[in-house]
Formats: structure tokens, sequence, C-alpha cells
């Protein structure tokens, strides 16, 4: 746990948040400010901010929050796809520096991005 981590405390329960889905390697848990009609943030439950910096234990995490996600998403109704988006770095925009998954869908992503 990284005590300035806003996700490591989402993840102890210090901060509130809307769960999807939990389990002892990672939490599934609703955006705060979503992109989509659903957008779900997949946390693993050990605190490193980017793919560069993980160790193995961590990447076995990563590698169960993605058998994990296929289900997650049939369970928010995500019937026609989704996309997932993991921001790496300034670059990328990303502000929690907490490595997570990002679920977008509920609607058509069309061309916007990719
Ligand atoms: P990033 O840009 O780092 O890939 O995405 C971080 C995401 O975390 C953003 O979409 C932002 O809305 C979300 N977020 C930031 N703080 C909180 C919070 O306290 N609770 C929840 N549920 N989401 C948050
Ligand atoms: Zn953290």
């Amino acid at each position: 746990m990284d005590q300035n981590c806003i996700f490591c405390k989402i993840i102890a329960g210090d901060i509130p948040s809307t769960k999807v889905y939990e389990d002892e390697d990672m939490l599934a848990f609703r955006d705060i400010n979503p992109q989509a009609k659903v957008h779900v943030l997949v946390v693993p439950k050990s605190h490193f901010a980017a793919l560069a910096e993980m160790d193995a234990a961590q990447a076995e995490l990563v590698k169960k929050c993605l058998v994990k996600i296929p289900a997650i998403a049939e369970s928010l109704g995500l019937k026609n796809g989704y996309r997932l988006i993991v921001n790496q770095g300034e670059d990328a925009g990303q502000t929690v520096h907490h490595l997570h998954i990002h679920i977008i869908g509920r609607e058509s992503m069309g061309e916007k991005m990719l």
C-alpha cells in the first residue's frame, strides 16, 4: 500500500467506491468521471504505476485481471463489446499512478480513437 495513492486507499476501503467485482487479486469499481455509459476501472491489489515497473508477481496479478475482465464485462451488460485502455505515463494522460485497466462500453465507440 502506498499511503499517497488514491487507488490503494480505495482498495483498503479508506475511500468509498462503487464496486462491481472484488477478489483477493483485484478490485473493479465505477470511474468517478465516466467517459461512457459504462466506465469501470480494474486495479490489481498491488501498488505499481506502470507496466515498465512490474515484477513477476505483479505481472501475474495483471494476467488474472485480464482473465477475469470478460466475466466482469458480461456482468456489466457489455454484450456488444467494450474497449480496454491502460494509460502509461504523462503523454498518455495517466493521472493515477497505480496501474489500472479502463473498461469502457455500452455505446458505440465509432472511430473516436483507435
Ligand atoms: P488515468 O487517466 O490515470 O488512466 O485514469 C484515472 C481515472 O481514475 C480517471 O478516469 C478518473 O476519473 C478516475 N478517478 C480518479 N480519482 C478517482 C476516485 O477517487 N474514485 C474513482 N472511482 N475514480 C477516480
Ligand atoms: Zn496504489
